[in-house]
């Protein structure tokens, strides 16, 4: 033997590592979203088990009585001692949400001489808001059904509950359609996308579409991370693909192209005609067939009206129903109002429950120049104000402002690092210009993904993660409880759990 001395050490070492238990790597509560109460009791759990294997599960509905009915449904209790881990909640759901939270306690990842330690606490956690939610936009661009399964993994680790999918655009129609097959046999194909600062496109197709089946399994695999999924049929407008489908449904009669470009545009459903109303009914009954959700968005978003004035179907309907401009209200926002109304009864009749975009009630003006019925959720995307008025008008609301919670667009996407998350901390959920009964009315929070400039998984993923950590404080934890100078070793801490999950996260941020 050359190097005698070495030799022995390393036989040394080896009998060492052979004859010792492994190495233990301790967990850590310092999670995002914080959890309510952590109280360490100084004893130590060495986990031998992977989850949730070895956590004894307990079902007593008498846990968090004190709280609101969604609270309590969410919430949970885990006891953690030197003996074992056990985990108590009212529901089924709050067992997930218990076992999403152990999940992210554990060490990151564990080499193969390593074993897992959890320090000994009794935690107690419960969210702020009852909708949690995060929108994609598989519209512009199409995304696979593994990388839609990686989105709600993703969102499961984050305790959100929502999974808004956006499934119609004028770029592309991406739902199997039964009675109307040639939604995606025309409409989920497009020739090209724009090139900024050059005219026409770049002559790369895009196209893709869920089929039914794809979707029962894509709502079944959410389900079982707690995560109901909202369907979005965006109407009147953006719906240039499916006018390229059916020509008919559109107030000119076409010919129409599924669009290579973005923006806002002219061409949207013709509101007068009596079978594009039936075609919409048509759509939401084999779309509540597929989504048991208890939320459908109905989109209402960016519906310019100027084919509705020269139409003379939109125009007669107007005259049927007497509509007549009011203050800001002019007759043909009245008429949309009036259209979405008959697709929110039709979810009512099903005891299903419609989300608009605040277009439908309130503009850029912060003017309400709508009236639709107030059985719908109004989303407030374009400004903070957006979501109060509505609250204010007697609706009830989700916030997600563009500046604020729009992942992709919007100046808040100029923001880096810091300057973004504090963006993010700073939005007021409840503004104390409402009286406690109207801030009620605030359901929660959705933060948006669309995706004109996000082609692929990797670039979906870049820009969701970090940034969705701090969108889940704002969902989750009270705002006495969130605090920006906590937030980043929990942020340290959430990065390497995604690394050890192989999630492409941004590290510019
Ligand atoms: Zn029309």
């Amino acid at each position: 033997m050359k190097h005698p001395v070495i030799g022995l050490c390393l036989l040394g070492s080896l009998i060492l590592f052979s004859c010792n238990p492994k190495t233990q790597v301790s967990g850590s509560w310092t999670l995002s979203p914080q959890p309510r109460s952590v109280v360490e009791n100084g004893e130590s759990y060495v986990v031998k088990k992977a989850l949730p294997a070895g956590v004894k599960t307990c079902l007593d509905a008498t846990l968090g009585q004190e709280l609101k009915p969604f609270q309590q449904a969410e919430c949970y209790r885990l006891d953690v001692t030197g003996k074992g881990i056990t985990l108590t909640a009212a529901t089924e759901v709050g067992i997930l949400r218990g076992m999403q939270t152990l999940e992210k306690a554990l060490p990151a990842s564990l080499g193969a001489d390593e074993v897992a330690v959890l320090p000994g606490a009794t935690v107690f956690d419960y969210p702020e808001f009852p909708y949690r939610a995060f929108m994609l936009d598989c519209g512009r661009h199409f995304f696979p059904v593994e990388t839609v399964k990686k989105v709600i993994d993703i969102l499961a680790l984050h305790q959100i509950n929502e999974f808004h999918w956006h499934l119609s655009e004028d770029q592309g129609w991406r739902l199997e359609i039964k009675k109307y097959p040639k939604l995606t046999e025309v409409g989920s194909w497009r020739a090209g996308s724009p090139v900024p600062g050059q005219k026409g496109h770049d002559g790369v197709p895009v196209s893709g579409f869920y089929t039914q089946e794809e979707v029962r399994d894509i709502v079944a695999y959410a389900a079982t991370k707690g995560i109901e999924v909202i369907p979005e049929i965006d109407l009147p407008g953006h719906m240039k693909a499916a006018l390229a489908s059916y020509p008919e449904l559109g107030c000119t009669g076409g010919p129409y192209e599924v669009a290579c470009e973005y923006g806002v545009l002219d061409d949207v459903l013709c509101a007068g005609r009596e079978h594009t109303l039936q075609f919409v009914l048509d759509v939401l009954d084999e779309v509540m067939d597929l989504f048991p959700s208890r939320y459908i968005h109905l989109g209402g978003d960016e519906c310019p009206k100027v084919r509705w004035e020269a139409c003379p179907h939109c125009q007669a309907k107007i005259k049927e129903l007497g509509l007549k401009a009011d203050g800001h209200k002019s007759a043909e926002e009245l008429l949309q109002s009036w259209f979405m109304d008959q697709a929110v009864a039709h979810l009512e009749a099903r005891d299903r429950r419609a989300i608009i975009w605040n277009d439908v009630l309130v503009d850029w003006s912060n003017e309400v120049i709508g009236a639709p019925s107030r059985k719908a959720v109004i989303a407030g995307w374009m400004r903070p104000v957006s979501t109060d008025i509505a609250v204010r008008e007697g609706y009830d609301a989700i916030l997600c402002p563009v500046g604020h919670l729009y992942l992709s667009a919007g100046d808040g996407n100029a923001l880096k690092g810091e300057a973004y998350f504090r963006r993010v901390y700073d939005l007021n959920v409840k503004p104390e210009g409402l009286t406690p009964k109207q801030q009620d009315h605030i359901l929660g929070v959705e933060a948006c993904l669309w995706s004109e400039r996000v082609p692929n998984e990797q670039d979906l993923l870049w820009k969701l993660l970090p940034r969705l950590a701090a969108v889940s404080e704002l969902q989750w934890s009270a705002p006495e409880g969130r605090n920006y100078e906590g937030f980043l070793p929990r942020l340290q801490r959430m990065e390497a759990l995604y690394t050890a999950r192989g999630w492409n996260w941004n590290p510019a941020e």
